[in-house]
Parts: C-alpha cells; structure tokens; sequence
C-alpha cells in the first residue's frame, strides 16, 4: 500500500474520460489499496481514479459508513435535489454551491468483477455524483452554481 499524489484541477489528466476496466487484476487491486490510503490521508469522503492520474473508471467513497469501491460505475436513477457545499480533494481548500440528486441508484462492479446496486442518499448520493463526474472528466468547478468566497466560509 502506498500514498499516490493527488493531481490538481489544472492538470489536463483530470478533465478527460476514463476507460472501463477489463482486468480485476492485481494491479487494480493495488490501484484500489493505494487509492484507500491516500483518500484516508487526505481525511477525504472520495476519490476517482484520474484523481492519481489513473485514466480508469475506478472511484472509491467512504461517507461514514464504510469504504465502497465502486469499478466501472453507472448511475441507474437519481429522484430528488439538493443543495451541496461542495469541495474537491483536487481543489484544496475551494467549496461551491451545487445541485445533486437526493439520492441516487448505483451500480458498479466491486473488485472482482461481481456487480452490485446500492441506493444512496444524503452525503453519499452526493459524493457518488461527484466521482462519477471525475470519470467524465467533469470537475465540480465544471457545475458549481458559484464558488464561495473565504469570507462565507469563515462565517459558517
Ligand atoms: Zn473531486
């Protein structure tokens, strides 16, 4: 297991489309082991693959209630709004306001290749949302309603 470096929204890398995953391999269980401790350095809720310049459709998320490793994800539903405060471990230490899906229906397949399908809602729904958008090569800067300023960060 290893730390990889998080890229930064200017990196071109971050803002092209991931290619499915064909091999559950272990080399994408590295890639998965790695991708876990970086995103537990980072004291992040997720983290997509082209994030450690992996151009895979690979994210992981872990919103309190357990690290989930969703590989070759597709949003199957989504009902609902809401308004997030949204950051991004590529944009350290920007948040914007942006609308998601209340909740959402995911599959993806885990790390052996066996597909599943969970309903997530809240904070998940909203972080499911934002990773598969990194697989798009879509940032939350790409949707923000607008940026908040230091100043309304620091009031709240
Ligand atoms: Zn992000």
């Amino acid at each position: 297991m290893a730390i990889r470096t998080i890229l930064t929204d200017e990196d071109p890398v971050l803002h092209k489309v991931c290619k499915p995953v064909e091999k559950f391999d272990e080399r994408l269980w590295q890639l998965l082991d790695d991708m876990a401790d970086t995103l537990d350095k980072a004291d992040g809720v997720g983290l997509a693959a082209p994030q450690v310049g992996v151009l895979r459709r690979v994210f992981i998320m872990d919103t309190g209630d357990g690290l989930k490793e969703c590989i070759n994800p597709t949003i199957l539903e989504t009902k609902g709004t809401q308004e997030c405060v949204e950051g991004c471990l590529s944009s350290p230490g920007e948040y914007g306001l942006i609308v998601r899906s209340a909740t959402v229906k995911l599959q993806a397949q885990n790390r052996k290749g066996k597909f599943f399908v969970v309903t997530l809602d809240g904070l998940a729904a909203e972080c499911a949302e934002h990773e598969s958008d990194h697989l798009d090569g879509i940032v939350f800067k790409d949707k923000v309603e607008r940026m908040l300023s230091p100043e309304e960060l620091n009031g709240n």
